[in-house]
């Protein structure tokens, strides 16, 4: 499908990363040259991949500071999409099986190797996030990974042959050690950092209490909504399931 690709807006890629010309990341069709492969984003947008890097261009930086600006989920949505190409296809230049070039597949969004037939499509990792709730206080944590004094919800990657609720369990277990019921699904978001899928969920506190396992998950607490601490930015799913969650308290304590 690659050649056939036509766009008026692009963005443009080179060995994994979206290029930049100061904050500009969408370009004209006559900014597309020396192409090793073209994808469809969205409507009237593609993706360039480019041999070189063209003079005055730089890789963005900031993609979270990218998709903060968006101005909604489509153009969220259009720019997850268009990194997460990038990077698989920087990722899967040959065969897993055989090690053959692989070729642009002639319909599907995928590559495929020429000798052995073997198709890749781009990868898609799902992880679970969860607000665990205990009454009128939520559980957040600090992990390693944070800078200091963020805390967010608890996450992590689905295992192979693994349901979401299933490792859901596992996961707030492993981090903090309490065990949860009441899995209620929220909302899915795109994550491009670099290709999960996230999929967020509500559950209510079980049994246990909070013992960080002091590797992915430093501290955590119960945390309600007058001590809230710094938090994720509002664009995030994990906010979203924060903000929700106190926006219904406090509905249902002004009803
Ligand atoms: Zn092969």
């Amino acid at each position: 499908m690659s050649d056939s690709i036509t766009a008026e807006r692009w963005f443009l890629a080179h060995e994994g990363r979206l290029l930049q010309r100061d904050d500009q990341i969408i370009f004209t069709a006559a900014d597309v040259g020396d192409t090793d492969v073209r994808y469809g984003v969205d409507d009237g947008f593609g993706l360039a991949v480019l041999a070189q890097r063209p003079v005055g261009l730089t890789a963005v930086d900031g993609l979270r500071g990218l998709l903060a600006r968006s101005v909604d989920e489509v153009e969220y949505a259009r720019l997850a999409r268009a990194s997460q190409l990038a990077t698989w296809h920087d990722q899967h230049r040959f065969c897993g099986r055989c090690g053959g070039t692989l070729q642009a597949h002639p319909q599907d969004m995928a590559r495929q190797c020429p000798v052995c037939s073997l198709v890749q499509y781009p990868r898609i990792s799902p992880c679970i996030i969860v607000l665990v709730t205990r009454g009128d206080r939520c559980l957040l944590a600090h992990s390693a990974r944070f800078p200091p004094g963020r805390y967010s919800t608890l996450a992590g990657f689905i295992e192979a042959g693994e349901t979401a609720e299933a490792a859901l369990k596992r996961e707030v277990y492993e981090e903090v050690g309490i065990k949860v019921h009441n899995i209620r699904f929220f909302a899915s978001q795109s994550w491009p950092f670099p290709h999960q899928l996230m999929l967020g969920f509500f559950a209510d506190h079980l049994s246990g209490e909070l013992v960080p396992d002091g590797e992915e998950i430093l501290e955590a607490g119960w945390f309600g909504v007058d001590d809230l601490p710094d938090l994720p930015p509002p664009f995030s799913i994990a906010r979203q399931l924060i903000d929700h969650f106190f926006a219904a308290k406090h509905d249902s304590s002004t009803e």
